[in-house]
């Protein structure tokens, strides 16, 4: 698959990683619809893909709710004829124990709450197979060839803290295997599936992070920084390219090497 000429739709585009996918896209003649959920970023990255002389529609919309994927899904082929590569970047974290324990008397004096835990599950899980089944029904009934992307995260090994992304992003990690599994049964030949686990990315998600936390995790990395989301956006990009990629998900992490050999 080439990316010049393709169309390329990013949930979670109006920001961080998915931005900067937008933009990889953009920059080498791929048509992109950047899909988010605040109109004034969508409105930005927009402008800023005009600005490059690119060709982008925005679409806002909830990656929760179906019938806003199958909105933007139908959009994208309107605005321009196809659907090639859908990358499901939306998601978010919420971090906390499942169990807060009093420090006096040793007892249980928090729970992790379904606020805590829902709403993860909604965008990261359920927003990524919704992205995705509704990009796959237009790949295969317009008979485009296509890519379709999750985002994983280092942390579907299982970081403590994280019980609810980690969760998901396990999930997200493993669909790619089970979504070209079914497409094999069904002969569906020419969409493939690949998920994408960053590692610890300079993005806005990361900001709301304890710094402190932050700066520890980074002395477990090989790299010594944190990785950048053009970096991702570039792989993204081969995986478009090389076809022998597929129901996988490749990690791209600046080697991230814990010191026990285990998520902290
Ligand atoms: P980000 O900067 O927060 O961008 C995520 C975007 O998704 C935001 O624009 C957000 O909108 C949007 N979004 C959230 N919920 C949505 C919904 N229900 N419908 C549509 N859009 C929604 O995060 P990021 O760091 O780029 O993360 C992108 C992906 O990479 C996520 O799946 C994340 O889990 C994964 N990842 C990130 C890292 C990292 O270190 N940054 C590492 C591993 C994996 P709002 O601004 O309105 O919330």
């Amino acid at each position: 698959m080439e990316i010049k000429g393709s169309v390329v739709l990013v949930t979670g585009g109006g920001n961080g990683i998915g931005e900067q996918v937008v933009k990889f896209f953009a920059q080498r003649g791929a048509k992109v619809a950047v899909v988010d959920m605040v109109q004034k970023n969508i409105d930005r990255v927009v402008a800023d893909v005009k600005a490059m002389g690119g060709e982008a529609i925005g679409v806002q919309a909830n990656v929760t709710s179906e019938a806003e994927t199958a909105k933007f899904v139908k959009a994208t082929v309107e605005a321009f004829g196809k659907l090639n590569v859908t990358v499901a970047c939306a998601g978010i974290i919420k971090d906390g124990t499942m169990l807060t324990l009093d420090k006096e008397t040793g007892k249980v004096a928090r729970k992790m709450g379904l606020d805590k835990w829902q709403p993860v599950i909604d965008v990261n899980l359920t927003g990524t197979f919704l992205t995705l089944r509704d990009s796959a029904e237009a790949m295969v009934n317009g008979g485009w060839p296509g890519l379709l992307v999750t985002i994983s995260s280092v942390n579907k090994a299982g970081q403590v803290g994280q019980l609810n992304y980690s969760s998901t992003k396990v999930a997200d990690a493993l669909m790619p295997k089970i979504i070209i599994g079914e497409f094999m049964m069904r002969g569906i030949k020419n969409i493939r599936c690949v998920g994408i686990a960053p590692g610890y990315t300079a993005t806005p998600m990361l900001t709301g992070m304890n710094q402190d936390a932050l700066k520890a995790i980074l002395a477990d990395v090989h790299l010594g920084r944190l990785v950048e989301p053009e970096e991702i956006a570039k792989l993204i990009g081969h995986c478009v390219e090389n076809e022998a990629i597929n129901a996988t998900t490749l990690e791209i992490t600046g080697g991230l090497c814990y010191e026990h050999g285990i998520a902290k």
